[in-house]
């Protein structure tokens, strides 16, 4: 199975991914987490993306194109996987498709994941990490149980994504509707789109997916 996670950043595609991938054993291909790899690890991708990255634009399609080629050659074959923050442009999602055809490969379902635009902006400036484990936090709609100790590992080291402030947050979503919203109509034309609705809690969206995927 392949499939494409689509929406604006807040929207909760890797928080639904990360659990896709558990109950289906497929790979999370993410390039927003593929790119802050690349920055800590400071390679020659990393250093050109970062600037970009904090200001809230898109990486070059070459790139982009050619880290997705690459993530997905390394999987197994017969390896299912989701496309997680990929493709935001039209561009993208034609080198996709010609990544995918190359290797005898096709989509299986392109879902939207529909949040309205008020709520996106307050998810992402209060989200935060666990240090330790990764597991996702918020400040207000998904506090620890205990103040300042991780639910999953009790680690009381946490992070913030330095690029989920308030400016970068205006420039991300313009972003995506300048370039990645035209998607929609692209996969809409292809018959390929599905949506789901990303202002429910977590469980239902999960729950919303699945009927989708089985
Ligand atoms: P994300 O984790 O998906 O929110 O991505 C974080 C940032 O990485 C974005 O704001 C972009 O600067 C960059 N990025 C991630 N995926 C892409 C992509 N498919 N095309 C262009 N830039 C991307």
């Amino acid at each position: 199975m392949i499939l494409i996670m689509l929406g604006p950043p807040g929207a909760g595609k890797g928080t639904q991914a990360k659990r896709l991938e558990d109950r289906y054993g497929l790979a999370n291909l993410s390039t927003g987490d593929m790119l802050r790899a690349a920055v800590k690890e400071g390679t020659e991708v990393g250093k050109k993306a970062k600037a970009v990255i904090d200001a809230g634009q898109l990486v070059s399609d070459e790139t982009i194109i050619d880290i997705v080629d690459e993530a997905i050659g390394m999987l197994g074959s017969d390896r299912g996987f989701i496309l997680d923050g990929v493709p935001r442009t039209t561009v993208q999602a034609d080198g996709l498709s010609r990544i995918l055809d190359r290797r005898n490969k096709s989509l299986d379902h392109v879902i939207e994941v529909k949040v309205d635009d008020d709520l996106l902006a307050e998810r992402i400036t209060g989200r935060y990490t666990c240090a330790t484990c990764g597991a996702g936090y918020h400040d207000k709609f998904q506090p620890p149980k205990e103040d300042g100790v991780c639910d999953v590992c009790g680690s009381s080291e946490f992070t913030r994504r330095s690029d989920d402030t308030e400016e970068t947050v205006r420039a991300r979503l313009k972003a995506y509707y300048d370039e990645t919203a035209p998607l929609i109509d692209y996969y809409s034309e292809r018959a390929l789109l599905r949506s789901v609705d990303g202002m429910a809690d977590i469980d239902d969206v999960t729950r919303q997916l699945e009927a989708i995927l089985s």
